[in-house]
């Protein structure tokens, strides 16, 4: 595990796991200051002479995007490669040759692919630093990075919170990895979702284990009033084989301005986004209402953790 800024020059980011409390009070500080950065200066000269590769295999706006802005407001470049099916990808190059070709242009990898394992076997591959940007229903470790950031810049802390994560729990990658990032702290969880978009056994198995506690529930209006932080997620239709299942729970789970009354006061609703009617759009006024600004830190968290990678931090 990695631990302290330094040692995170020239690692791979691909799972929350080899994160801890002070690795990441650490990456905390920085976007912090990233963050001051961007609002005093715009842009700053760090990673100059630095070329990150974005590579996805699956449609992104946000990661994509705030990748390529940490990067270059930060002084660097990007080679963009959103659209596989115009590289050599179509041709039927295969993963390992695909990443050796970027590393001879690059200093960093960002990759997104639809097979779990699949950041991890570029990073086998490649001898710069590989970022894990969503690999299928595995992790998305940055957006957990983010996630947790904005819970307490919010709030002001993560211990002692409760946290409800909503909606499509089996799929939802964002949803495995803080999961997992949030067993540092001293939180509750209340898990709510249909019974087929249940948690993975391996990441309730990890929660059973930690010793936290959790309940798994389908009902939102019995326990919303109990919640500090209201994790919404969007089901992953891309996920299921049967599309009548999809439609099935769809819409599942909406938060409009009724459940929203019967919410604590002093609490936030977050969501990776995209949302697909998970959220009424009558709450994006609620002062409660963080996901606009969850996904402003994305580009804070991805900053620092550039810079971190590339040893400028
Ligand atoms: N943007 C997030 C992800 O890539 C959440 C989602 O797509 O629902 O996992």
């Amino acid at each position: 595990m990695t631990n302290t800024i330094e040692s995170f020059a020239g690692e791979d980011i691909l799972s929350v796991n080899q994160f801890d409390r002070e690795s990441l009070n650490a990456i905390f500080s920085i976007a912090h200051e990233m963050r001051v950065l961007v609002e005093r200066f715009g842009s700053a000269e760090l990673l100059q002479g630095k070329i990150l590769a974005n590579l996805f295999y699956e449609p992104s706006t946000r990661t994509s995007s705030s990748f390529t802005a940490a990067m270059q407001r930060l002084g660097g470049q990007v080679i963009p490669i959103n659209n596989v099916q115009y590289s050599s990808v179509s041709k039927g190059e295969s993963l390992p040759d695909t990443i050796r070709t970027l590393e001879c242009y690059a200093d960093v990898i960002v990759i997104r692919h639809p097979e779990v394992g699949a950041a991890a076997t570029a990073a086998y591959y490649a001898h710069k630093p590989v970022i894990n940007a969503g690999d299928g229903v595995g992790e998305h470790p940055t957006q957990a990075l983010l996630d947790l950031f904005t819970v307490q810049e919010e709030l002001q802390q993560v211990d002692e919170l409760t946290v409800a994560m909503v909606g499509d729990l089996r799929f939802g990658r964002t949803v495995h990895s803080l999961t997992k990032l949030l067993l540092n702290y001293n939180v509750s969880f209340i898990f709510v979702s249909p019974e087929i978009l249940r948690l993975p056994a391996d990441v309730l198995a990890a929660v059973d284990a930690s010793g936290h506690s959790y309940a798994q529930v389908e009902d939102l209006h019995s326990v919303i009033g109990e919640a500090d932080v209201l994790y919404m997620t969007r089901v992953q239709r891309e996920r299921f084989t049967d599309l009548a299942e999809y439609d099935r729970v769809k819409d599942f789970f909406v938060v409009d301005q009724a459940l929203m009354s019967q919410a604590r006061e002093r609490m936030i609703v977050m969501h990776p986004l995209p949302r697909v009617g998970e959220i009424s759009y009558a709450l994006d006024d609620d002062p409660r209402s963080a996901y606009f600004r969850q996904m402003r830190n994305g580009m804070y968290i991805r900053m620092a953790l550039l810079a971190a990678l590339l040893g400028k931090a």
